[in-house]
């Protein structure tokens, strides 16, 4: 056979196409009939990962060193959901690996949890630039998958780190303190918000609140044997 030779630009409208051909199957959508599809054919995290890891529907897609899908119990009773990547993560292809991530461990420690026990990822799968917020058009094209990885794992509990996540997901503005001590449902699932790690480390005043907001988490919802 002989090689094709594709531009990049090309290569990757190849890419796009075949990668919505695995999860949609023989048909050609317009990215805004994709975002609302329920993704045929995925029984298990791996799978997903695998189909969606080289996903260019955003441009984050264009800049991201690696695809951070998420690590974890694919049996979670509870999902850590972060906000994005950050360069660190960007780097290594996992989610909370930088000091944020090992404040993080060690909290979990404090209350018998270690990353085997749970499933921690992000709202949105790439890294921005420069750490920005995401933009609404990133969250509106990665958020299904979010919703696919729960639909998966079928945790009693998500828990939403830092203000940006929470917002997100909620749809709203409020600010995090009103969010915390409260029990909202997100995919009919239980979800709790609390500081992000990274605020701890910037603020040791939050550390107290979210001490308080973690004990609550291993009080409901960790199974006492
Ligand atoms: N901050 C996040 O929200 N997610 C990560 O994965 C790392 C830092």
């Amino acid at each position: 056979m002989i090689p094709i030779r594709m531009s990049h630009n090309t290569e990757l409208t190849y890419r796009y196409l075949d990668q919505n051909r695995k999860l949609y199957g023989n048909k050609i959508f317009l990215d805004s009939q994709i975002v609302n599809e329920p993704i045929q054919n995925i029984d298990s995290l791996e799978s997903f990962n695998k189909s969606i890891c080289e996903c260019l529907k955003c441009d984050l897609g264009h800049t991201r060193t690696n695809f951070v899908f998420g690590v974890g119990n694919p049996n979670a009773d509870i999902v850590f959901v972060g906000e994005a990547p950050g360069e660190k993560e960007d780097l290594i292809g996992e989610p909370f690996v930088g000091r944020a991530g090992k404040l993080l461990d060690k909290i979990l420690a404090a209350i018998n949890l270690s990353r085997d026990d749970i499933y921690i990822c992000n709202v949105i799968k790439c890294r921005p630039p420069q750490n920005r917020d995401p933009l609404p058009r990133e969250v509106e094209l990665c958020e299904p998958y979010l919703k696919t990885q729960l639909s998966l794992i079928k945790p009693k509990l998500i828990v939403a780190l830092g203000r940006i996540a929470a917002c997100t997901i909620l749809r709203t503005k409020e600010p995090l303190k009103n969010l915390r001590n409260q029990i909202f449902k997100y995919e009919g699932i239980d979800l709790l918000v609390t500081y992000h790690p990274a605020a701890l480390l910037r603020n040791p005043n939050f550390k107290k609140p979210a001490w308080e907001d973690f004990q609550m988490i291993r009080d409901q919802y960790l199974v006492k044997n």
